[in-house]
């Protein structure tokens, strides 16, 4: 379980990458034992989500929620998809 802090840390670590959660948690050293759904989720909290279809994370504002997808999507991914982004 990681402290506000560490996520808000995490969350910088990962936007603009497209890192697997459980490998820059051991890059910043937060732990071995960490649930990658759980943290995917608190993610969110601190601005960072993943684009569902390129898999590179980003701001939460920076990404357009599809129905058909499942979730947010990048604005390149949008133009590729066709996806109206607004
Ligand atoms: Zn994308």
């Amino acid at each position: 379980m990681l402290t506000r802090e560490q996520l808000a840390q995490l969350g910088e670590h990962l936007r603009g990458t497209c890192k697997q959660i459980g490998a820059a948690v051991e890059e910043l050293e937060m732990g071995d034992d960490v649930d990658e759904t759980r943290l995917e989720a608190d993610l969110l909290e601190v601005d960072t989500e993943l684009c569902v279809q390129c898999g590179w994370w980003h701001e939460v504002s920076e990404l357009q929620y599809s129905e058909q997808e499942g979730g947010g999507l990048c604005e390149q991914c949008c133009d590729e998809l066709g996806v109206e982004f607004q």
